[in-house]
């Protein structure tokens, strides 16, 4: 097993492109897989983020007039830098937490596209030039930088979902405050001494390490920053978009989700369970976008659990560095509780355990945080296990009788994020792409898997709106800016003077 090297004992925050003095107050980074300290990270104050604020105010005024194609290739470089360094970025990334290194591999290539992607944005970011009402007027509308952007990330994507964030406002002329998760710091850290080395102008991108309650709390609260693009739990989101709201404070938020694969009784049933495999154990089922309902046609019921639980026992669950592992550790102990009481919420509520349902501590899974794949059968749409997010790997099969039934089931949940349909019918892919209120949907394929030039994010409560990535996000990171030239050399009156 491959294990990539940190050159330090305690990582430092990042401010105005200095790496800080050690800080006093830390605290130790876990890996999952082992429950040994990595590294520890600092447990920064509200000063940190005042300092952090300030140095990202006075660069962004001077990042701002750097033109978007030059900002762009600060980017390029970053993305190269990205790409030397994956596989080390890889290993780190598994070791902080716990995906397996395939899965780690994906992630850390979705921050390569990310750069690549909107360094190429340098040279677009259009606006719009339309005619004007008037004679010898010009009208046009350009994106303009907001400010600072504070971003505040989960741990359970820690490279790819600061990329999504970061670089469209970088790119954008913005200037970036950015609190990682306290349990996956180094990617942060990682980015953080990319971003350096290609040459980012110092204090346009600053890290500080830290708590939500304490750093991520002062950044929401801080009036100079403008912009809060925050992923991460529905309670901390509606905390965060409450006090954004009271200060008319920009907020974007991503985040939980409920998503379904839809198996109808016309679908390759092999390509269904590859999916439901995928979206449902990768990650251990800490994905956002992880299925954890089978809505299932009764026609096709027995059939499929016959193959999904056959598909499970090839499941290999262990250290994500090792290669031949499927299933890697959850992030921590109460991560575990929490899959834990909802198994119990399962059994009460009647639902039937088909596979798995245990931790696993002894033996070579000792100090670690692992849990079994856990099939649930004959669930009913409204019950607990299938409306609650699980975070974990926990699926539940909820048979129904009819296309119409499996579209209402989808959208019962108060989650949108993102939902996927099996079938060969023609007709049903065109109403569920229509019917399903999701902010993605997948035909053939599981819940995962987007790609970065698309948006992505959901509805109703998994979101409010925005979008992260694709060409979306930069509408986060800028605002309009409508231009008016008249060059008539006089004072002529919109809706007025028009002859
Ligand atoms: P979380 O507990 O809400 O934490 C997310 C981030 O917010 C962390 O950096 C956390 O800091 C910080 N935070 C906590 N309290 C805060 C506060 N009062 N003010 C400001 N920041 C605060 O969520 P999580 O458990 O890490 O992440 C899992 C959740 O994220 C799941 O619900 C998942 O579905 C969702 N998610 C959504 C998407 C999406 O795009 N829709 C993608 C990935 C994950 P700490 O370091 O102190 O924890």
């Amino acid at each position: 097993m491959a294990e990539a090297v940190l050159h330090t004992k305690q990582l430092t925050n990042y401010i105005d492109g200095i790496w800080e003095e050690k800080a006093v107050e830390t605290t130790p980074v876990i890996n999952p897989a082992t429950g040994q300290s990595i590294v520890d990270v600092p447990l920064s104050t509200a000063e940190d983020v005042d300092r952090a604020v300030a140095a990202a105010k006075k660069a962004q005024k001077e990042w701002a007039l750097v033109p978007a194609p030059q900002r762009a290739e600060v980017l390029f470089k970053i993305g190269t830098l990205l790409k030397e360094r994956k596989e080390r970025l890889a290993q780190l990334l598994t070791m902080e937490n716990g995906k397996v290194i395939e899965e780690a591999r994906g992630e850390v290539q979705e921050g390569i596209d990310m750069a690549f992607y909107m360094a190429g944005e340098g040279r677009r970011m259009f606006g719009q030039t339309v005619p004007s009402e008037l004679k010898d007027k010009f009208a046009m509308s350009v994106r303009a930088p907001i400010g600072v952007v504070g971003i505040i990330t989960p741990w359970n994507f820690p490279i790819a979902i600061a990329t999504w964030k970061s670089f469209p406002a970088i790119v954008a002329g913005n200037a970036v405050v950015w609190k990682p998760a306290t349990e996956t710091p180094i990617m942060a850290y990682e980015l953080a001494k990319i971003c350096e080395e290609a040459g980012l102008p110092k204090g346009v991108l600053n890290v500080v390490f830290g708590k939500g309650s304490t750093v991520g709390d002062k950044m929401v609260h801080h009036d100079d920053i403008r912009v809060i693009s925050f992923t991460g739990s529905n309670d901390t989101g509606r905390n965060i978009a409450a006090e954004c709201g009271r200060q008319l404070k920009k907020v974007s938020l991503e985040m939980g989700g409920k998503n379904a694969v839809i198996v109808m009784d016309d679908a390759d049933l092999d390509l269904a369970v590859e999916g439901i495999l995928w979206s449902a154990f990768g990650t251990s089922g800490q994905r956002c976008t992880a299925c954890s309902r089978v809505i299932v046609h009764e026609n096709v019921k027995s059939a499929l659990e016959e193959r999904l639980l056959a598909a499970m026992e090839g499941l290999t669950i262990g250290n994500g560095l090792d290669e031949k592992i499927k299933v890697g550790p959850i992030i921590n102990q109460a991560g575990i509780e929490k899959i834990n009481k909802y198994i119990e919420i399962g059994k009460q509520e009647g639902a039937k355990l088909l596979a798995g349902g245990f931790e696993l501590k002894d033996g070579a899974y000792a100090g670690g945080y692992y849990f079994t794949p856990t099939l649930f059968t004959d669930v009913r749409a409204d019950m607990r296990i299938a409306q609650e997010e699980i975070f974990g790997p926990v699926v539940s099969l909820i048979p129904v009788k009819s296309f119409a039934e499996a579209i209402e089931v989808n959208n019962s949940v108060t989650y949108g994020l993102s939902s996927s349909i099996f079938t060969r019918d023609v007709n049903q892919v065109f109403q569920a792409q229509r019917d399903l209120d999701t902010g993605i949907v997948y035909v053939n394929a599981g819940t995962t898997g987007a790609e970065i030039h698309l948006p992505f994010g959901g509805t109703k409560g998994t979101g409010n709106g925005h979008r992260d990535s694709g060409v979306q996000a930069l509408d986060v990171f800028t605002e309009w800016k409508a231009v008016y030239v008249d060059y008539s050399g006089k004072l002529q009156r919109a809706q007025i003077d028009v002859e």
